[in-house]
């Protein structure tokens, strides 16, 4: 069973902080990881004190690529957890990654697939541009896929996994990039989830956009789309 909480979105409950950004909370049997921070440290530590999460505990954070909305709020965290393992994007070493070594933390740059532990795997980095890694949890019931923008698109996306891992996609949760995309672009998306890929559940958050949000629940069903904002958690099993 993998719980997840929304410390950071563009949309947040009454009583947090929501803004263009993207963190979330992932506590599996194995490891508790941070995927993304949001924009700002601040807005990070301000959601997660108020959903009773501890900060300390992470064993690890994922950053998914290199903008801002996703990366910003890690700059803290070197306080309260020292060489915290810190997985950066393709290519960011020399900015990033020395950033990150002079606050404390232990930066790895993603060239390839990186496994964290038996089910957990960090994808081989995927080019939008910019260069994008995605985190997918092998579960009872098929792969958790966790998304930061998915700059490089759903194809890309799919062609890998099925390339890479042997067992079908039960979830996707997080950014899909679609707020601004022309309707035929967000169609032909909706079209594959809801047609082939057929994941139980799918949990849109961040930059995914409105009309993708409800295309989606009309065709899949509103059991299969969950729409969670900062300050909410949730279970998959
Ligand atoms: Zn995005
Ligand atoms: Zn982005």
């Amino acid at each position: 069973m993998i719980r997840i909480g929304v410390i950071v979105n563009d949309e947040a409950r009454e009583g947090f902080k929501g803004i263009h950004g993207l963190s979330i909370y992932i506590d599996t049997d194995e490891k508790i990881l941070l995927f993304d921070t949001g924009p700002l440290p601040e807005i990070l530590e301000y959601n997660a004190e108020r959903m009773n999460i501890d900060i300390e505990l992470i064993d690890a954070v994922i950053l998914s690529h290199i903008h801002t909305p996703h990366i910003g709020g890690v700059f803290n965290l070197g306080w309260a957890s020292p060489y915290l393992d810190v997985y950066i994007p393709y290519g960011s070493m020399e900015g990033l990654g020395k950033k990150l070594l002079g606050e404390g933390l232990k930066p790895h740059e993603i060239i390839g697939d990186t496994w964290l532990s038996n089910d957990i795997l960090v994808s081989k980095p995927l080019n939008g541009p910019p260069w994008e890694h995605f985190l997918i949890i092998r579960s009872g019931k098929g792969l958790v896929v966790f998304s930061g923008c998915m700059h490089p698109g759903l194809e890309k996306l799919l062609e890998y996994i099925s390339e890479t891992l042997n067992k079908d996609i039960c979830c996707i949760i997080g950014g899909f990039h679609l707020s601004n995309a022309p309707d035929r672009i967000i169609e032909k998306y909706v079209d594959r989830l809801a047609g082939e890929v057929k994941p139980r559940l799918i949990i849109p958050l961040h930059c995914s956009g409105e009309r993708f949000r409800e295309l989606l629940k009309e065709r899949m069903g509103s059991n299969s789309t969950r729409i969670l904002r900062a300050g909410d958690f949730a279970t998959i099993d």
